[in-house]
């Protein structure tokens, strides 16, 4: 197997053996990037350079055979929404097509005191709106298994770049799904973690009560080993918790003997597709052959979450997004004549279609006279649809459900639909409502070949409960090891 495809506890292994170099090892996946990305379209920055010189750095520490952490010498590529000093940061989006960060995210220092490679950063929907990485200001990422169909979204680029094994791993964000509804489309695992779980300084913010950063991995080995570098408190971020962080490895445990899986009928209601239920129906029945027991669930306010979500972003990201005003950084206006202005051209030429649609609606739910019939309904509305999944887990360990209504759909399908568009979220965004952590790992395939995910959900900071599960059900099955057939010439 070239060294491109292996996950990074293999690679682990091989560097420290020293059948390999962190150089050549990063050489190999960039020769793979070189193969593939003409058709993937998943990269919006490389950075080749640094991460050579990042890679010797880790090759320098193996030679002298001191301890090296599991990440090291790894090729990791990044969600163009997470800031990386000295690295343009465009959220891709054009009001930020300058913009580079004078610091790094927490995350990404978290990563380099590993001794990671860095490949570059990938592309997305524009400020993390949109759920098929079309809302891009710069271009559209294939989905490696069809490459007429998206990758999901919004980390499309993070997920298909790891599918096509141009990159070991990733780092995406999820909001409302953002990386589990992506990793569903492109056969990877993918996991958002509890709000407050990984620290949210230096993420671009899109809407502060949800967004989470998250890994992309080939398996849920290496989600662990992410996982184990990106969380903790951190004081740069007052929402993240000072909970201890568990050593996620140690939850690989092949075994759900006892294990409670509660299957809430509202998920396979209308609009799942027939092959995708019956997929993730028949992954839930091997976790029940293994030994887990499973029942029936009911989480009734599941119909709300999406017109919740609608509410509660956008509103958040008006306040967010307002501080793009073409003063201090980013995109402005070429010679406007007064200040308004500046303000306005350069707001409407800097966003995009569908962002400046969030914020609009945004603006207008927390406006005087609607804010109470919109917003604040929307929070208790949110509070109903936690409540929901507090009584669930009294009940049951885990929560099992499709991550996606459908596989990839074609690229250009959705985008005259903004409301078909956001029912891609209809099965992600209930437990972004609750913080509640998610995993989405590879569970089978439609026969018109595109990856179906399982998506598992706990109670807040039981990540170690959906890793046991996600390992138990990859180790007793062949999904993950597949691979799409891009036919490129290395
Ligand atoms: N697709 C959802 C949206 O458009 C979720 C995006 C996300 O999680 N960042 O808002």
């Amino acid at each position: 197997m070239p060294h491109y495809e292996l996950t990074a506890h293999a690679l682990h292994e091989k560097l420290k053996a020293r059948d390999i170099t962190a150089v050549e090892l990063t050489e190999s996946v960039y020769s793979r990037v070189a193969a593939v990305e003409p058709h993937v379209k998943g990269y919006l920055t490389l950075t080749r350079e640094r991460a050579l010189q990042q890679a010797s750095a880790a090759d320098a520490g193996f030679q002298k055979g001191d301890e090296m952490p599991s990440l090291a010498g790894i090729p990791i590529a990044i969600k163009d929404v997470i800031c990386t000093k000295g690295v343009r940061t465009t959220c891709a989006s054009k009001i930020l097509s300058n913009f580079v960060p004078p610091y790094d995210a927490t995350v990404m220092e978290k990563l380099h005191q590993q001794g990671i490679v860095m490949l570059g950063k990938t592309n997305m929907d524009e400020f993390a709106m949109g759920s098929s990485t079309e809302n891009s200001a710069y271009q559209v990422t294939h989905n490696p298994w069809a490459l007429e169909t998206i990758p999901g979204g919004s980390s499309g680029g993070s997920a298909a770049v790891v599918a096509a094994d141009a990159a070991v791993c990733s780092l995406g964000s999820d909001t409302g799904g953002s990386i589990r509804q992506p990793a569903a489309l492109c056969g990877v695992v993918g996991m958002k973690p509890t709000y407050g779980r990984v620290s949210r300084y230096g993420l671009i913010a899109f809407a502060s009560s949800l967004d989470q950063i998250g890994p992309f991995s080939k398996d849920v080995t290496d989600c662990a080993l992410l996982l184990n570098a990106i969380c903790g408190r951190d004081a740069m971020d007052s929402t993240s918790v000072d909970v201890p962080v568990p050593d996620f490895t140690k939850s690989l445990i092949n075994d759900v003997k006892g294990l409670k899986i509660g299957v809430p009928k509202e998920y396979f209601a209308q609009g799942l597709e027939a092959e995708v239920s019956d997929t993730v129906h028949a992954a839930i029945a091997v976790l029940e052959s293994l030994g887990a027991s499973v029942e029936e669930i009911s989480l009734p306010h599941t119909e709300y979450a999406i017109a919740t979500y609608y509410i509660i972003a956008p509103a958040e990201a008006s306040a967010n997004l307002a501080r793009y005003d073409g003063v201090r950084y980013g995109y402005r206006t070429e010679n406007p004549s007064d200040l308004l202005t500046m303000y306005k051209k350069t707001r409407s030429e800097g966003f995009g279609q569908e962002v400046k649609r969030r914020i609009m609606l945004g603006t207008f739910a927390l406006s005087a006279g609607y804010q109470d019939a919109y917003y604040k309904k929307a929070q208790k509305a949110r509070t109903l649809i936690k409540s929901d999944f507090d009584a669930a887990f009294q009940e049951v360990d885990v929560i099992a459900t499709p991550t996606s209504p459908t596989p990839a759909f074609k690229i250009g399908e959705r985008t005259a639909d903004p409301l078909q568009m956001y029912l891609s979220d209809v099965m992600t965004t209930p437990a972004s409502h609750a913080g509640l952590p998610g995993i989405s790992i590879p569970c089978g395939f439609v026969k018109r070949g595109l990856p179906v995910g399982l998506q598992l959900l706990a109670a807040p900071f039981a990540e170690e409960r959906l890793l046991r599960v996600a390992y138990t059900f990859e180790q007793n099955t062949e999904h993950h090891r597949q691979k799409p057939n891009l036919r490129v010439e290395l």
